[in-house]
Order: structure tokens, then C-alpha cells, then sequence
């Protein structure tokens, strides 16, 4: 309740209780940034103290950049303040408004050179500004709309306080798995699996190399995870990952990222991925000992079936894509074209979660299927939602051009379409300013429908989207191109 209280005052500063503790406490800053003085009201030390512990977890969304200051509030996605360009001074009357044309509503780099090192004006430069100037505005990280709530302020203020271990060990408990594989990830997380690197240092064996590219110490990481061996191996499986990120890392991060616990990155699709994950890092490690025993070298599409065995059917991905993509689509689960009058735009985007590379794609076609115009555009995104998302922001964005009036946009991402229609259009860092423009563009529509359909009805968006992923060739057609017909046949075919 008292988190409650102390975000409505971030959130609410005008307030007359806003005010009236502002005069008394901190007449020349703000709450968050404000001191306890030793003869401070204990109701004030209580909000002092849970000020102080929520503090890690409220950002600014970038609006017009009027009342952020650069060097005090968290503005910059995972790194949260800036810092001053190396030997230089921070300007202390500078705002990020300084560093923004409001006419373009662009960042500016030059100005950005002028205070920055270049590692900080990437990140800055990948901060999505709305095409309206909006006020800048205090988010709640730990929910997608960045509203606060009661719920998850005390997870995060739990997970802050014990950290890591417990919570993996939770998440993993949870998965539904086999027990020896549960027991196996939780050994691995701990750095208790048997790999050379540990024997050699504990008992002292002749060799610390990797068996399988006998170059390498072979470190619980390497052993399941990045040596070039394994990584092929993830590489071609279904989730089409690289691991060359996690080349100096420990497990334990592999295993965060795969769980969504780290709070930064944090990403509601990729715990439904951990089972497979899990399945294969085991599966990977009985073909290590294979080898190292047997001198039997498993092939890569053996090692992927046994985990694909293993895992869980009701949890496997993999294993509902194969079986829809098998069978006969069901007729009422088939693409439609809209209403008669109506514009119908599918929309899809892709995402890879390792090199952050993704695509968008649209598809604008009228009330009797036929094909008015598609797009594929790659673009770097953060998470799958934001690729939803900007997909749909891109798709609008057409639409207003052509002058569409009477406009249907489907998409197969449940969580967002619900969000449009409830016309909410709050969103985290790098979704904000898109669904601000989306909100302004949609006044250009005389009718404006957000719908969501199964995957299997949105194909064509889909391909569009994985193209662009896949060429990262931006491209705009008037008329399908070859590899799309038989997409668009489908769809025709079944309504
Ligand atoms: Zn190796």
C-alpha cells in the first residue's frame, strides 16, 4: 500500500497532497529525487524508504524531452542515466529536449556528439519518438503499459532482495518436465556438472579441452551452450538462435534469458520456449558423453529429435507448428477478406530474441481478397511485442497515405490487438511513441476495426515478416512477388 502511495505521487505530483509534502520536503526538486531529514514525520521516512527501493524500477518514457534531466533520470533503456562524454563536464541545464528536432521530432546527432561517447548515442538513438509531441511521462517498469501495480511491486521488490537462485530454481520447478532434466538444468545452473574445465581443476585430469572442437576449456557454457559445435546445433533447431552472446557468460545467464527473469529483459513468450530449451541442452550433453565414452558421434538431427521426444507435448511449440502446418486447416479458422466497403491489413512481426534482428511485414488487400499492397521491412526490436507492434504502426501509417477510410487490422498477437481495442495507448520505452502515433492516425479513419486471428489466417503476413528478418532487404510491392503467391493462393482458396 505504501508503494501504492509513493508512485501516485510520482505519478501525480499536482496533486494537493502532492503539493503539500512537496513544500515541505522538496521544494527544489522532486520526490524521487528528494532527501529525509533527520526531523522528518515518520510517515515521511516510510515513504522515503519505499521511494528509495522502488526508485530502480521508474523510467521516463520520452515524450518531448522537456522535464528530463540527462544526467539525473533514468531515460536510456537498460543503462538508465547518461553519462557525459569522456572528459568533458555534464551541462547541467541541459534537457533531453536539447538533444531532439521537435520539428522532425528526429534525434539530433550532432548535438548528441557534441555531450556523448558513441556506445551511449546507439542506445539514444534507438529510443522510438512519437511524430506528436506528447509530455514526457513516469513508467512503471515492471508491467508492459507501464502502469503501476500493487502485484508488481512486490515481486520485483522480492526478486531485488534474494535474487537469482531461488527464483531459477522456482521457475525451473515449475516448468513441467522430466525430473532428471529438471535436476540436470538445476546442476547446471550451479556449475555441478561434470565438464573437463571443473575435473581438471578439482582432480586434476590431464586435459581441459572441449571433446568436440578440442580447442576450447570446456566450461559448462561451452559444453552446452557455445561451443561451435552446439551452436550449430541451436542454430538449426526451431528456435534459430546464435549464441555467440553468451560466449563469456555463465549459464545461470543463459538460463535467465530463456526464463524472463532478468528484469530488463523480461519477455512473456520465452518461458513457453524453456522446456524445448531445457529438453535439448540435456539432450546435447548425453551426445557430449556419447562421444567422450563411446567414441559415437551423434548427428546434429538426432540430438534435436530426442529433445523434441522429450519435451513436454502440451508445452512443445515446435510440435503445434508441425502439427497445423501437417493437417487440413480447418475451415472456419481460414482467412476472410473484410466486410463489404472495408479495407482489410494483416500485419505480423518477427523477432529473433539472441541478435535482436527482426522484420515487419503487411498485407493490404479489399473487401473481395484482391491484392492492393504489401510490405517487408527489417528493423532492430527488443521484443516480440514491440515487433507486433511497429508492424502495425507501419501498416497504419501506409494506410493513411493511400487515403484508406474504412480500415480492418488483424494481427495473430493476442495481448496487443486487446490493448488497441480497449483504445489504450500506453506502452514501455520502445513501444510508446508507436502506439502515440497510432492513436493520432487513427482520427484519419472514418472506421477503424482492430481484430485478432489465429496464426494460421495471417500467413501471408507472417512470410512478409520472416523475409524481411531473414534478407534485411526493406521492400515495398504493388503487385505479390513470386514467392508470396502460394500464400496468397491458400488464403484464396479457402474462403
Ligand atoms: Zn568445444
Amino acid at each position: 500500500m505504501i508503494a501504492r502511495n509513493a508512485w501516485r505521487l510520482v505519478e501525480e505530483p499536482e496533486s494537493l497532497w502532492g503539493m503539500m509534502l512537496k513544500a515541505k520536503y522538496f521544494k527544489n526538486s522532486d520526490f524521487l529525487n528528494s532527501k529525509c531529514p533527520k526531523s522528518a514525520s515518520w510517515a515521511w521516512k516510510c515513504l522515503h524508504q519505499i521511494k528509495e527501493k522502488i526508485k530502480p524500477f521508474i523510467t521516463w518514457i520520452v515524450g518531448d524531452g522537456k522535464f528530463i534531466d540527462p544526467w539525473c533520470d533514468r531515460w536510456i533503456p537498460e543503462i538508465g542515466t547518461a553519462q557525459p562524454k569522456q572528459n568533458t563536464n555534464p551541462e547541467p541545464t541541459l534537457k533531453v529536449a536539447d538533444f531532439i528536432d521537435q520539428e522532425t521530432r528526429t534525434w539530433n546527432r550532432s548535438k548528441l556528439h557534441m555531450h556523448f561517447d558513441q556506445s551511449f548515442i546507439e542506445r539514444i538513438v534507438a529510443i522510438p519518438l512519437s511524430s506528436a509531441t506528447s509530455r514526457d511521462r513516469r513508467a512503471w517498469e515492471l508491467t508492459r503499459d507501464g502502469v503501476f501495480t500493487s502485484k508488481s511491486a512486490y515481486f520485483g521488490l522480492r526478486t531485488q532482495r534474494n535474487q537469482t537462485s531461488e527464483e531459477i530454481w522456482k521457475a525451473i520447478w515449475r516448468t513441467k518436465l522430466p525430473h532428471r532434466i529438471q535436476l540436470f538444468i538445476w546442476k547446471g545452473a550451479k556449475n555441478a556438472i561434470p565438464v573437463r574445465d571443473i575435473l581438471y581443476k578439482r582432480m586434476n585430469i590431464g586435459d581441459n579441452r572441449c571433446p568436440r572442437c578440442n580447442q576450447d576449456t570446456e566450461t559448462v557454457i561451452h559444453a552446452l551452450v557455445t561451443c561451435p559445435y552446439v551452436s550449430r546445433i541451436w542454430q538449426s533447431s526451431i528456435l534459430h538462435t546464435t549464441t555467440e552472446q553468451f560466449r563469456d557468460k555463465s549459464l545461470l545467464e543463459w538460463l535467465k534469458f530463456w526464463l524472463g527473469i532478468d528484469p530488463y529483459r523480461r519477455n512473456t513468450n520465452l518461458p513457453e520456449e524453456f522446456p524445448f530449451v531445457a529438453c535439448l541442452m540435456w539432450s546435447i550433453w548425453m551426445s557430449r558423453n556419447d562421444l567422450l565414452h563411446n567414441n559415437h558421434l551423434q548427428s546434429d538431427q538426432f540430438i534435436l529429435n530426442r529433445a523434441l521426444k522429450m519435451t513436454p507435448l502440451h508445452q512443445n511449440p515446435v510440435r503445434q507448428i508441425i502439427a497445423t502446418g501437417d493437417s487440413e486447416p480447418h475451415t472456419t479458422s481460414a482467412w476472410r477478406p473484410s466486410r463489404n466497403g472495408w479495407t482489410k491489413i494483416n500485419t505480423d512481426g518477427a523477432w529473433d530474441p539472441i541478435n535482436l534482428k527482426g522484420g515487419l511485414g503487411f498485407i493490404i488487400r479489399d473487401c473481395l481478397g484482391t491484392f492492393k499492397f504489401a510490405a517487408a521491412v527489417p528493423t532492430n526490436v527488443s521484443s516480440a511485442e514491440e515487433a507486433e507492434i511497429r508492424a502495425i504502426w507501419i501498416a497504419m501509417k501506409k494506410a493513411v497515405e493511400l487515403g484508406i477510410k474504412t480500415l480492418e487490422i488483424e494481427g495473430d498477437a493476442a495481448v496487443v490487438v486487446e490493448q488497441l481495442q480497449r483504445r489504450n495507448y500506453r506502452g514501455s520505452w520502445n513501444t510508446e511513441a508507436f502506439l502515440r502515433d497510432i492513436e493520432v492516425w487513427s482520427t484519419n479513419f472514418e472506421k477503424l476495426s482492430f481484430n485478432y486471428c489465429p496464426r494460421l489466417c495471417n500467413s501471408v503476413a507472417h512470410e512478409l515478416a520472416q523475409w524481411a528478418k531473414n534478407s534485411q532487404y526493406s521492400m515495398f510491392w504493388a503487385s505479390p512477388p513470386m514467392w508470396l503467391i502460394p500464400a496468397l493462393g491458400r488464403d484464396h482458396t479457402l474462403f
